[in-house]
């Protein structure tokens, strides 16, 4: 099984990634794809792949960071450079590695968080306009971050079609209500499911269930990924979530779509290596 979505690139994992990836492993989680938000925790992803077999990386910048665009952590005295410098280094980042496997996680975040309020919504258009361009030119998918700006991310999407891969990548961490989903699948993208499927009740300004959202998508569009550090399915909530934790997610689609857990996994893996061009 694969977890298409992780963060075993950041801090919270930088003492012991490597006893969570065993554990995966023997969980039966044997692939995994760490994401990067920004050039230093892309290129971070990267070194990591190239460390572990069963590791690959998906490069971007979140649109949280579109309006500070950072340089690596080594050059913290031009923490701020311009737009084009930054895609020019996301792109050496990208061709750094044959695991890299998509441009992502880009999108748009209507979403106000308290760390971080509402990002610039014309520059976080920009950006995401900017990394759809350099993933048709890398010929890579897209993993696609989306919260409360659906319609947003529609918009850019149809306007880019010419740019779209045949196959043209995934939403991560799905939601929104059905009519969404339906254009989703429509422009052909596939759709990742985490932890907070386990969660009760619908999360602030929602209105349809994620179990809901699960019975929509035919299990042929799904893919299963944990987003960890963060989402961690129940009964661990409250805890570091980890990849091990992907095959929670994977029973949990089981149960809600009533087929056996075996299907899930055998067809999710499929889905999952007909997005990536992955060796294992
Ligand atoms: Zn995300
Ligand atoms: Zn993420």
């Amino acid at each position: 099984m694969v977890d298409v979505h992780c963060h075993l690139n950041f801090k919270a994992f930088e003492n012991d990634y490597d006893e969570v990836i065993k554990r995966a492993v023997e969980a039966g989680v044997d692939t995994i794809i760490n994401v990067g938000t920004k050039l230093d925790t892309s290129q971070r992803a990267v070194e990591m792949a190239s460390q572990y077999d069963n590791l690959y990386a998906i490069v971007g910048v979140h649109p949280h960071h579109a309006d500070k665009v950072t340089l690596e952590k080594s050059h913290p005295e031009q923490s701020e450079g311009s737009l084009d410098d930054w895609m020019k280094q996301l792109k050496q980042i990208a061709k750094s590695s044959t695991k890299v496997v998509a441009i992502g996680e880009i999108g748009m975040d209507n979403y106000r968080y308290q760390s971080n309020g509402i990002t610039d919504p014309k520059a976080q258009r920009e950006l995401f306009e900017r990394q759809i361009e350099l993933a048709y030119k890398l010929k890579l998918p897209l993993q696609i971050h989306n919260r409360h700006a659906g319609k947003e991310i529609l918009e850019v999407l149809n306007a880019h079609k010419n740019l779209l891969m045949n196959i043209p990548g995934m939403f991560h961490c799905f939601s929104g209500n059905l009519a969404f989903l339906k254009r989703v699948l429509d422009l052909g993208f596939y759709v990742g499911f985490d932890g907070n499927i386990t969660y009760k009740g619908l999360a602030p300004g929602e209105d349809t269930s994620l179990p809901d959202l699960v019975k929509a998508t035919p299990i042929d569009k799904i893919v299963i990924e944990t987003d960890s550090p963060y989402l961690t399915p129940e009964p661990h909530r409250g805890s570091r979530n980890e990849p091990s934790y992907a095959i929670i997610i994977s029973r949990v689609i089981a149960q809600i779509k009533g087929i056996p857990f075996e299907e899930v996994v055998s067809q999710t893996n499929k889905n999952t290596h007909t997005i990536f061009r992955l060796n294992s």
